[in-house]
């Protein structure tokens, strides 16, 4: 049997980078499900849907392939037959997929794929209902959380030093927004499983979530 890690936690909470170091260390593959949305969210963006015409989007969804790949480690989301990993990462799509997301037909058709990985591997997988629903039976389940400030100020340092220019009171309020979507949508809300454990890294750097979510799996494993 494969084991899995389930990570879930709010827009900006680290969940990607803390994963990407523990896949490394444990030697698991890192599944970024948030990218999948995305890969979605990007078609509907690029053929003029609105994320408020679920019949438009009910109509679509079957046209849309994703699928995943590994480059170097490093996870490809593949958009019918295109590699669109570089497209994807910018606010207006995260929008996009916070708001398209809400949608069953978007859901089932990913949270397949996604157990289709995770039934094939050791997967450290993270998201918003890994641990609730797509990998219930997981080993290990953490729910990864800042403070919105501490996270809206993580994605204005990322974004600078990217060169690109932003607003650090915008960008909190578009986490805060995203994070209310997320928690109340209908299916498969943004929640802490009942038996996930909860970390808060508004204080921690990274070295420190490692080394916390590690001694956790390190307890799972020898129990
Ligand atoms: O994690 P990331 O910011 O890339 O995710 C983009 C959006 O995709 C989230 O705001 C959320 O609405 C949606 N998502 C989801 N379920 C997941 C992963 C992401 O609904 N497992």
């Amino acid at each position: 049997m494969s084991m899995n890690i389930a990570i879930d936690g709010p827009a900006g909470a680290g969940k990607s980078t803390i994963a990407k170091r523990l896949a490394k260390n444990l030697g698991f593959i890192y599944v970024d499900t948030g990218a999948m949305y995305r890969a979605m969210a990007y078609y509907f963006l690029q053929n003029g849907i609105a994320a408020d015409d679920e019949a438009a989007i009910a109509a679509a969804c079957p046209k849309v392939d994703v699928t995943i790949a590994y480059e170097n480690s490093e996870q490809q989301v593949i958009l019918n037959g295109g590699n669109v990993n570089g497209v994807i990462r910018t606010e207006e799509v995260g929008n996009m997929a916070s708001a398209t997301s809400v949608y069953p037909v978007v859901r089932e058709k990913l949270v397949e794929l996604q157990r289709q990985l995770a039934a094939r591997a050791d997967v450290i997988m993270d998201g918003r209902d890994i641990g609730t629903c797509v990998l219930p039976d997981a080993q290990v389940k953490i729910y990864l959380t800042a403070s919105s400030a501490t996270r809206a100020k993580r994605r204005f340092d990322e974004l600078v030093a990217k060169g690109i220019s932003c607003d650090l009171t915008e960008i909190e309020r578009d986490i805060i927004d995203r994070d209310y979507r997320d928690m109340h949508r209908e299916t498969s809300p943004l929640k802490q499983a009942d038996d996930a454990v909860l970390v808060d890294s508004s204080a921690m750097d990274i070295d420190e979530v490692v080394a916390a979510i590690t001694k956790v799996y390190e307890r799972a494993i020898s129990a």
